[in-house]
């Protein structure tokens, strides 16, 4: 499990993350749901090592994870905007994470071309790997995204609003077949998003934020059907 024990990060004297505790089981797939500036992105930035916490604890499993640098935490990071290299081909942006890795812990060539070919066939992009990003849909590119993400086997993925950019009917497609990606490799996933459909239809469970603190953590029925403050049940409301 991933777990946060008040864990906490102020910008400017503000807390963006207020003294959290949140713990992710192995395998699910959590939504962090809530309003632009709830803390949602400070979140997923202090699990990856982007940001140092200001106080309280994060645990990988048994693991201090803050005495690991972001890059010995091997976690796979999908952002709203395309963070694709534009000069490498799809199979080389989604063989990155292995080949910038040290000797010692590089798979050999062969293996890294297997690994693409694997991970093209389950973003289904099989034939695509010698495009360039630019010759690519927003949706195909967010699934290459994934695809470099998953390459690195990572111990959590985090996905902030992956589908943020992309119009209705793409996102909703996505939304299905990321779900379906999610039961066939059983990442412990944390995804952000303001939209509650989009959290609701997806998450194993939900966890819906508010100025940087917890309102209510539970299944999406538990908030649906039993909203735990008056702040759930406004916000979870305006989508139903
Ligand atoms: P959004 O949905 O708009 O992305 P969010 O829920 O992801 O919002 P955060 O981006 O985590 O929210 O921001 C939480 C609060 O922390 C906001 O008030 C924001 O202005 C502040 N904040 C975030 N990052 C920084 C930073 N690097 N410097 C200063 N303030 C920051």
């Amino acid at each position: 499990a991933i777990t946060a024990q008040g864990l906490g990060k102020v910008f400017n004297g503000t807390a963006a993350v207020d003294r959290l505790d949140l713990a992710v089981e192995p395998g699910e797939l959590l939504a962090l749901l809530g309003p632009s500036g709830s803390g949602k992105t400070t979140l997923l930035r202090l699990v990856a090592g982007l940001e140092a916490p200001d106080a309280g604890r994060l645990l990988f499993g048994e693991e201090d994870a803050t005495r690991l640098a972001a890059r010995q935490r091997r976690v796979g990071f999908v952002f709203q905007h395309y963070a694709l290299f534009k000069h490498l081909t799809v199979a080389d942006n989604i063989a990155y994470g292995l080949r910038v890795r040290p000797r010692r812990t590089r798979p050999p060539e062969a293996e890294i071309q297997r690994r693409v070919g694997e991970l093209l066939d389950l973003v289904q992009l099989n034939g695509l790997g010698k495009r360039r990003p630019a010759q690519l849909s927003g949706g195909q590119r967010q699934r290459v995204a994934l695809a470099r993400a998953l390459a690195v086997e990572p111990r959590v993925l985090l996905l902030d609003e992956p589908f943020g950019a992309l119009d209705a009917q793409v996102r909703r497609d996505l939304r299905r077949w990321l779900r379906d990606i999610h039961e066939r490799t059983g990442h412990t996933t944390l995804f952000v998003t303001h939209d509650q459909e989009e959290a609701l239809e997806l998450a194993d469970r939900v966890a819906i934020l508010n100025r940087g603190r917890l309102e209510q953590i539970g299944t999406p029925d538990d908030i649906l059907d039993r909203p735990a403050t008056a702040f759930v049940a406004g916000f979870v409301g305006e989508a139903v």
